[in-house]
């Protein structure tokens, strides 16, 4: 990072704390956060207000397990959407949808093109990278098209959280149905409990935060993501860490940890 900041990925299991690290690069670098979620959710968005009605089965080959051509399918999209002004992000989203509706994963090819286009729009640079890559082939993915746009993958920042921490802290949060605020039954209690302080909607456990789905989710980072991280390393791409914990919590804190592991590459 010696003139300036091209991008920089944030990694770290489900419920490390990553957010706050990334809201510190977004402030004090100037960087933009993209993260994987929101690429999903306007694509797929993009497509289901589209309101093709179809069956987006046609658009796939089984016997080559891939999509037809992009214009073949874009092509059937304007004749059916002709009010339609951008089709490009509709596409992505079929894509993506024809997996998930089937209860599949949404394979890395996909999910590549998907991010490869958000990328684009930040013309590849001043990006901090959230949820991606999350597979060898996704690491391998970018790296190519760094390579090939001519930027950079300055750094990689590694949240670092504690397994059993991580399940105790994500097992224990509680969200509000109304308002979204965020509590914990042992670190951020409601007033009652049960209600939100704010606006006094019931609070609720997402359904993702159960055990079970986040032990699955630690042993996906493990599987996956690991490797992907390894793959950036041996190839040039420097890994920092940073606590996902620190006493006490406040924001100059998180700042001054994040900083402070960064300091050597930011000369
Ligand atoms: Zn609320």
């Amino acid at each position: 990072m010696t003139d300036r900041t091209d991008n920089i990925i944030v990694a770290g299991r489900s419920g490390a704390g990553k957010q706050p690290r990334i809201d510190v690069l977004v402030k004090e670098l100037g960087l933009t956060q993209l993260s994987t979620g929101n690429i999903f959710r306007e694509f797929v968005g993009a497509f289901d207000s589209s309101g093709f009605k179809d069956d987006i089965g046609v658009f796939f080959d089984p016997v080559k397990g891939a999509f037809v051509p992009d214009r073949v399918i874009e092509a059937a999209l304007r004749k059916a959407l002709p009010g339609t002004k951008e089709m490009r992000p509709v596409v992505l989203g079929l894509k993506a949808k024809y997996f998930m509706n089937r209860g599949l994963f949404v394979p890395d090819s996909i999910t590549n093109e998907l991010f490869c286009e958000y990328f684009s729009r930040g013309s590849y640079r001043g990006q901090v990278l959230d949820g991606y890559p999350r597979t060898p082939e996704q690491a391998f993915f970018l790296l190519d098209l760094c390579r090939k746009q001519g930027t950079r993958l300055d750094l990689v920042v590694e949240v670092e959280n504690d397994d059993e921490l991580i399940v105790e802290r994500t097992m224990g949060r509680r969200i509000c149905k109304a308002c979204g605020k965020v509590y914990h039954v042992k670190f951020k209690p409601s007033k009652d409990g049960k209600s939100c302080d704010k606006c006094g909607s019931p609070l609720i456990q997402r359904s993702d935060d159960t055990e079970e789905r986040i032990r699955t989710r630690l042993r996906e980072y493990y599987d996956k993501v690991v490797p992907a991280l390894e793959l950036l390393r041996e190839n040039g791409v420097p890994m920092v860490k940073v606590p996902g914990n620190v006493e006490p919590f406040t924001e100059e804190n998180v700042r001054r940890s994040v900083m402070d592991a960064l300091a050597p590459y930011l000369k």
